[in-house]
């Protein structure tokens, strides 16, 4: 793994090289918003997610009609993305148990809570799961928490800002929030997320194109040499 100082380079990196290429326009949204925009962000780009949550606004009526409405239909809307299906069934089930807990469509009063109180609540809700909590903490709730989804897992243990065999989602995310000053989070997030959409793919990773190449772990160790050792001289004998 990658020294602290070393780690340290490839986040000044990141926040020079990737942010020229990546949009840094954030939709603020309500606390009860950005829990609909973690299910469409988890595992995708920021525009795939923005043009799914503009879908999900703009074809249904209110949040009512979405908690009535079938999976089938919201399905349509999530098209294009991973697991459509439950991404869908998640809007929907939250929808309905925050009805039928509140009587109503915003989660404003977790302010109010505190921040543990406030992530303590969320994580009650059935389809609530770790990339929710934090990614609600820190765009809605003030809060310091680094969202982790596939692509930000991939690209920070590529880099070597987490150990290979780290395999625990609390313990990475504790590693990196140690990392991030809060002030950076929002932005660490979404550029760390760009790469692993852009670059990092799963399989046959872009790394030629990759800014952050020069510093990647992974790149390092899989690099093709360049040049071919010379042919050996062979004497004709006489
Ligand atoms: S250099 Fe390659 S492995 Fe490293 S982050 Fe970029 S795409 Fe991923």
């Amino acid at each position: 793994m990658a020294t602290t100082v070393n780690k340290q380079k490839i986040v000044t990196v990141l926040f020079s090289k990737v942010k020229k290429v990546v949009s840094q326009e954030q939709q603020e949204l309500p606390v009860m918003e950005q829990v609909i925009y973690s299910i469409c962000r988890e595992g995708s780009s920021k525009e795939q997610a923005d043009e799914v949550y503009q879908k999900l606004t703009a074809q249904f009526f209110d949040w009512n009609e979405l908690r009535v409405s079938s999976v089938r239909e919201l399905e349509e809307c999530f098209r294009g993305m991973t697991r459509p299906v439950d991404r869908a069934n998640r809007v929907i089930g939250f929808l309905q148990e925050l009805f039928e807990t509140t009587y109503s469509f915003e989660l404003e009063f977790l302010h109010k809570k505190g921040l543990k109180q406030a992530t303590k609540h969320l994580s009650r809700y059935q389809v609530s799961n770790d990339y929710l909590g934090a990614w609600v903490t820190q765009r809605a709730l003030g809060g310091h928490a680094i969202p982790i989804d596939p692509p930000t897992l991939r690209v920070s243990k590529r880099l070597g800002l987490i150990e290979k065999t780290q395999e625990q989602v609390v313990e990475i995310r504790n590693t990196l929030e140690h990392l991030i000053p809060k002030a950076k989070g929002v932005e660490f997030t979404d550029l760390i997320s760009a790469v692993g959409m852009e670059y990092c793919h799963e399989k046959q990773p872009n790394c030629a194109a990759c800014p952050l190449a020069k510093e990647c772990q992974f790149a390092t160790e899989n690099a093709k040499p360049t040049s071919k050792k010379p042919a050996a001289v062979v004497k004709k004998s006489k």
